[in-house]
């Protein structure tokens, strides 16, 4: 997949730039350490980031569920571990397409949400990935172009991240909190939302 290199480095960039605002976000709610689960993840990817550039999506996909799940930790490492390893397993054909990819993510969301016993409006990750979802497979059943694609599945990313806001939680520490936890944005819904703005804006650049 020689796209990843691009997609790690972008997602590298992204995640430095909003460090401070995301962390206060976590500390609001959380223990504050969420983005720098995450940073560690992302550092061990960019070491392989030649490894992962020469294998086929599957094997890449593998590698780096593999890789965020015994470097990251928190509960997000497992979770985003969790949904590359499902999308390593769901991916059968080559190359992939969008059709083939919004169901293969579609199955990789789908087992975050059982690893986490999570669904939409509990404030977590899921509330950026699970609308994410529902964009991909429309955009690919209504045969939209790519760039079409990438452009609404931007804006249901931030949508759905600030959805978060309102909401209390019921998974994760957050969920200590009660209604203290309304007023602030999920941390994992934040990051999620900026990792797949900058995979799209990747996207969009060779357009
Ligand atoms: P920890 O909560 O263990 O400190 P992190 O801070 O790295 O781990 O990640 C916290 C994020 O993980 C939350 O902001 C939320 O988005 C996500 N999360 C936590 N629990 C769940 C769950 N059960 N299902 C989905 N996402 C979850
Ligand atoms: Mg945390």
């Amino acid at each position: 997949m020689s796209l990843l290199p691009d997609f790690i480095t972008a997602i590298q960039q992204t995640i430095h730039t909003h460090e401070i605002e995301v962390t206060e976000l976590d500390k609001a709610i959380g223990d504050g350490d969420h983005v720098v689960n995450l940073q560690r993840g992302l550092a061990a990817l960019k070491t392989i980031e030649n490894e992962l550039a020469s294998l086929d999506y599957s094997s890449a996909f593998m590698k780096i569920g593999m890789t965020l799940m015994s470097t990251m930790g928190g509960a997000s490492g497992s979770l985003f571990g969790t949904l590359f390893i499902s999308m390593a397993k769901a991916t059968k054909d080559q190359p992939v397409n969008l059709t083939s990819f919004a169901a293969v993510f579609a199955q990789g969301v789908e087992s975050v949400k059982q690893r986490g016993k999570a669904d939409l409006g509990e404030k977590t990750m899921l509330d950026t990935l699970i609308p994410v979802v529902n964009s991909l497979q429309e955009s690919a059943q209504n045969n939209e172009s790519l760039s079409a694609t990438l452009e609404k599945l931007k804006l249901v990313a931030i949508k759905g991240m600030e959805s978060t806001e309102g909401m209390i939680a019921t998974k994760g520490r957050a969920s200590f909190l009660g209604e203290r936890a309304i007023g602030h944005i999920d941390a994992g819904a934040r990051t999620s939302q900026l990792m797949i703005c900058a995979i799209a804006d990747v996207l969009l650049a060779q357009q």
